[in-house]
């Protein structure tokens, strides 16, 4: 598909609104009371506990040996029966942001492709389940205010070479063979950039998008995988925040499709959403166990030599890395809670198994994954996943 924004510009013309800063008062986001989704963990409060009562630096021995333990209860859960990944769109993004302090590269841009995840599993009474893991709508994604400010500094014929766009949602359900009415819930890591209007619905016309009606539900019957933290943080967001979140909205959307939970949930055999706060809020990722073992999926890095930097021949990062004595290179463009975030990052890089193609390199799975670029000179990435299938 030849990629635009142009076409986005059609669906709001001109500027996208950057809300105020400063002052506003809270939305009246809707906030349901929170759901008992699966079944819960407890092996990693520890960890939430350590940085509330004695800060990141105790946490950081905590997030290791918690995530070591519950990295052998969870792979005693069995596997999921489909896990895919599905190519959406590749962009631009800040370097400084995605290779935090680290690269020696001084291009503004490097370039990451954001992909959805299908996982589906059997419940325990047999009910088949389907969950989507990132499933972004781009078009409308591209109206927060951060990158609308970026897209309206940019000419057009440069926003069609360096925007690539790969294949909707929807198509890659279709290629999967799962009907949309199939799928039961949708969840991303952290909901900066997300519009999700179009794939819950919503109670009441949209002047944007649909002044006649409610927006219809792409997915009929799936709810909102989110931690509550998160949609708390979104009704009154810091200035720092702002940038990279589309509260407004959230505000009509239909509480009976927003399935809040508040913790560490065991949604099926090998698929299990954790807390990983610290980027955003309400940060969450998805963990996976398959045949190659497990795995796991968030933005808390871009690369997953970012977890194992001194294996990382990107000009810079290697060297920031051990000059600093740092182990982790965080994606960091809110800088929220910083030391939260590298605490969280060795956690999941505690968790996960080794790639089998590489060792040097961990099965972390980036959902906006560092992509080598001709634009993106000095930010080419050592190694890529590109993608996941596994089959039961
Ligand atoms: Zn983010």
């Amino acid at each position: 598909m030849p990629a635009t924004f142009d076409a986005l510009k059609r669906v709001i013309p001109g500027s996208a609104p950057m809300a105020p800063a400063t002052g506003t008062a809270p939305l009246d986001i809707p906030i349901p009371d929170v759901t008992d989704l699966g079944s819960s963990i407890h092996t990693l409060d520890r960890v939430h506990t350590d940085i509330t009562e004695s800060g990141p630096g105790a946490a950081l021995r905590t997030a290791r040996s918690a995530a070591a333990d519950f990295r052998r209860e969870f792979a005693a859960t069995g596997t999921p029966a489909h896990v895919s990944t599905h190519d959406l769109v590749t962009l631009p993004y800040p370097t400084k942001f995605g290779l935090w302090r680290a690269p020696a590269s001084p291009v503004p841009f490097l370039f990451i492709t954001n992909r959805m995840v299908v996982i589906r599993w059997l419940d325990s009474d047999g009910t088949p389940r389907t969950l989507l893991w990132e499933p972004s709508d781009v078009e409308l994604d591209s109206n927060t205010p951060y990158f609308a400010t970026l897209r309206d500094a940019t000419p057009g014929a440069v926003q069609n070479q360096i925007v690539r766009e790969h294949t909707t949602v929807q198509q890659a359900l279709a290629r999967e063979g799962i009907r949309q009415e199939d799928v039961d819930y949708l969840a991303f890591d952290h909901l900066h950039t997300q519009d999700v209007r179009r794939l819950i619905g919503t109670t009441t016309p949209q002047a944007d998008i649909s002044p006649e009606a409610p927006v219809p539900a792409a997915f009929p019957n799936a709810r909102l995988v989110v931690q509550r933290a998160e949609l708390l943080a979104m009704r009154d967001l810091h200035p720092m925040q702002r940038p990279w979140y589309q509260p407004e909205t959230f505000v009509d959307l239909d509480p009976e499709r927003l399935l809040l939970i508040d913790g560490d949930r065991l949604l099926g055999p090998g698929v299990a959403i954790v807390r990983t706060p610290g980027h955003a809020t309400g940060n969450q990722t998805l963990v996976l166990n398959t045949g190659t073992g497990i795995w796991a999926m968030s933005e808390n890095v871009v690369a997953t030599e970012c977890l194992t930097p001194e294996h990382s021949t990107i000009p810079g990062v290697a060297g920031w890395a051990r000059k600093w004595g740092q182990e982790v290179v965080i994606n960091a463009n809110t800088i929220e809670s910083t030391a939260t975030q590298y605490d969280f990052c060795v956690l999941e890089k505690t968790l996960v198994d080794r790639a089998q193609a590489d060792g040097r390199f961990l099965q972390f799975f980036p959902t906006s994954e560092l992509t080598p670029s001709v634009f993106g000179p000095g930010t080419r990435p050592t190694f890529e996943h590109r993608g996941l299938r596994h089959d039961a």
